[in-house]
């Protein structure tokens, strides 16, 4: 049995769903009012890759850092992914996805020198009616700015949350 482990971040507005996503993610399940129940240092996901492989990921919340946009660089030391998250109701939250994954490219690179592996998230799918951000906006900007990967999700109803984690998985594992 061979095991894996890697830090993965998450950044991201502040009320985008960052840390709802992580407990989602971590238990399973929806979790409403959140406190800090997740989000101390890192919350551990393990998912079993293969028969013998399995991954152990290190979610790195940031629990109101955000709000300053001063996080500090040992958040960011020997992270192996990042997950960038917006809000598709809040059109600020995506402009700012550009100068998350600036900060993120700026403070902190894989030991080969290359890029850390980010995914960019869509959260609160579930707002249709309030959805601002659309499908070819975040397509041609995932690709300008070197996204692996982008989805929209739905935290609250379990939605796109395995998929885009899953697709990073596969590239950190072949940076390894
Ligand atoms: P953070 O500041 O990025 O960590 O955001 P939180 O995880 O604290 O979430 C902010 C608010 O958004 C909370 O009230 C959550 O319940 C809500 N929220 C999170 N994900 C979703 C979602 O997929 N849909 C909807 N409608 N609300 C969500
Ligand atoms: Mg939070």
């Amino acid at each position: 049995m061979c095991e894996s482990v890697f830090k993965v971040l998450l950044i991201g507005d502040h009320s985008v769903g960052k840390t709802t996503f992580v407990a989602s993610y971590v238990l399973n399940k929806w979790v409403p009012n959140l406190k800090t129940t997740v989000g101390a240092d890192y919350a551990v996901k393990s998912v079993k890759w293969s028969e013998t492989e399995t991954i152990r990921l290190h979610l790195w919340d940031i629990a109101g850092q955000e709000r300053f946009h001063s996080i500090a660089r040992t958040y960011f030391r020997g992270a192996s992914g990042c997950v960038v998250m917006f809000d598709v109701t809040n059109n600020k939250s995506f402009e700012s996805a550009r100068e998350w994954k600036q900060e993120l490219d700026s403070k902190v690179e894989l030991p080969n020198g290359e890029k850390v592996p980010c995914v960019l998230l869509g959260n609160k799918d579930d707002l249709v009616d309030k959805k601002v951000v659309t499908q070819s906006q975040v397509d041609k900007f995932a690709r300008e700015n070197g996204f692996i990967h982008y989805s929209f999700c739905s935290v609250k109803e379990g939605k796109g949350i395995t998929e885009p984690m899953s697709e990073l998985i596969k590239c950190m594992l072949e940076q390894e």
